[in-house]
């Protein structure tokens, strides 16, 4: 799996000639310490290169056609340190093909009230260049992200750590293969979608494999190989005497270790399965997808190969941050006085990472396959603030739909659910989120997160160019339906990508 500090961000400072070379001496100065500082930032996770002051139009188209080229640059931090007169920006922008994300920061922090002077000013003139840039940007219907604060401000760097990750995410998703082991749980619409408009939109490839194609890898894994990852299993998880010696956890090992390999080979960084598409198969991946999620790999079940490119792409923004990301599903309401609320789980896959401390290995019956009783890892989920996102195909667009959650414990022990569950308390309270999503068209499936925010999402969104809807503690079911409509209209009339 694909490393966040593997990857560059250039970090190019607009400026012009007219400044002189003592100015466009300092603009450089400046403009390494800054991205020095960035680079040196624990918020920030991948590399900030420092790549040039540019004063020209070639100069700047020169700049984004490398970043359009280079294999491990994933966007462009851009700065007007001084004004850079825009119309030189138009080739340059218009050719660029990554994400840009406009660092409206300044070099001096507070203004040195008894010293300032006209020298003073023509050097951190920030405030004035930046707008005529973002004309430029705006102009050309550009999508990007605007951070404005000091450089040395955490809540700034932060900001520019967290657009990298989602830069990172959208990188990957441009290469990302997705198999389809079967195909779609019969008749379900939500999971279903143009395959070919996604990889134009977002990169990502989705191809069908038979089950056959996985099963012939399971077949050949060495029995040594399954005692070793069931001693794994062992050392890493709660696990019974009883559940050590049922013969179907060698058979769960088994699949881990073949599924693990067929992906491997493929070079896929996500997959989906189906419990009706399970032929060769002793019983469902339970455990295995837990565990490949773990991993980095994106995640669907029943053919959703939309939310398993999705929670791939996630995965790599939350490199390193608490929480974890899951597949995740509303599965049951908690409807009381007060406060009602939603237990999320699947029938079995939902990712560790989630989870409060250390997870159960168990084996139960599965009511539906038709199939050996599976292993899976049951677990709960500790408090906080999460959100959940789904990306539906609306037939002339994708939109993205996030709805903020907290977490919450619940009340009882749940002692006969065999399965990770998650308990969680929607904003702004679960008759208008679930009215709302309902409207906005979102799935059963989403990709959960205690690890990004709805600013991930909304960055992301930015960098495919396609609509994002928001249920947080803000929302009004009203305006909520406006804002659907109007969506309507806007992206029939803009299609645009970066
Ligand atoms: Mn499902």
């Amino acid at each position: 799996m694909s490393k966040l500090s593997n990857y560059n961000v250039w970090f190019v400072t607009g400026s012009q000639h007219l400044y002189g070379d003592e100015i466009l001496k300092n603009v450089d100065d400046h403009s390494k310490i800054v991205a020095k500082a960035l680079n040196d930032s624990s918020d920030v996770p991948v590399n900030v290169v420092y790549k040039s002051v540019v004063t020209t139009p070639d100069q700047i188209t020169k700049v984004c056609q490398d970043a359009n080229v280079d294999e491990n640059c994933i966007g462009l931090v851009l700065w007007m340190h001084t004004f850079s007169p825009a119309k030189m920006w138009i080739r340059g922008l218009d050719l660029l093909k990554k994400p840009v994300v406009h660092f409206h920061t300044q070099f001096n922090a507070e203004i040195p009230w008894s010293e300032i002077d006209m020298d003073f000013m023509n050097e951190n003139q920030s405030a004035h260049g930046g707008r005529e840039f973002g004309f430029m940007a705006s102009r050309l219907r550009k999508n990007r992200k605007v951070i404005v604060g000091h450089w040395k401000e955490e809540k700034a760097q932060k900001a520019l750590g967290n657009w990298t990750r989602v830069a990172a995410g959208w990188h990957v998703l441009q290469r990302t293969k997705v198999a389809r082991i079967g195909d779609n749980m019969r008749e379900v619409a939500v999971t279903e979608g143009d395959k070919v408009e996604a990889q134009i939109r977002f990169g990502f490839s989705v191809n069908g494999f038979g089950v056959g194609d996985v099963t012939k890898y399971i077949d050949q894994i060495q029995s040594a190989d399954i005692d070793a990852l069931v001693k794994e299993y062992a050392d890493t998880y709660e696990i019974t005497k009883e559940t050590l010696n049922n013969p179907n956890l060698k058979d769960a090992a088994q699949i881990e270790l073949g599924m693990r390999a067929f992906l491997e080979e493929g070079g896929f960084g996500a997959y989906t399965d189906t419990f009706e598409n399970l032929y060769g198969f002793k019983q469902l991946p339970g455990i295995a997808s837990q565990r490949l999620m773990a991993d980095g790999y994106g995640f669907g079940a029943e053919g959703d190969w939309k939310t398993a490119a999705l929670l791939h792409a996630a995965k790599v923004m939350d490199e390193g941050l608490e929480g974890g990301t899951s597949f995740m599903e509303d599965y049951t309401y908690d409807f009381r006085k007060g406060r009602s609320r939603v237990l999320g789980s699947h029938m079995l896959e939902i990712c560790p990472s989630i989870a409060s401390g250390k997870a159960r290995c168990e084996i139960h019956p599965l009511g539906i396959g038709g199939k050996d009783d599976p292993a899976r890892l049951v677990f709960n989920v500790d408090e906080g603030p999460a959100i959940n996102v789904s990306l539906i195909d609306m037939g002339t667009r994708f939109r993205l739909l996030v709805n903020e959650v907290d977490t919450v414990t619940p009340d009882q022990d749940l002692p006969n659910l065999p399965v990770a569950r998650v308990l969680w308390d929607p904003k702004p309270d679960l008759d208008i989120a679930a009215s709302s999503w309902i409207h906005a068209g979102g799935a059963h499936h989403t990709v959960f997160s205690k690890a990004i925010t709805t600013d991930f999402i909304e960055d992301f969104a930015d960098m495919a160019g396609i609509e994002l809807v928001v249920i947080d503690g803000d929302t009004r079911l009203r305006d909520f339906k406006d804002s659907l409509k109007w969506n309507e209209v806007y992206y029939h009339l803009f299609q645009n990508k970066m």
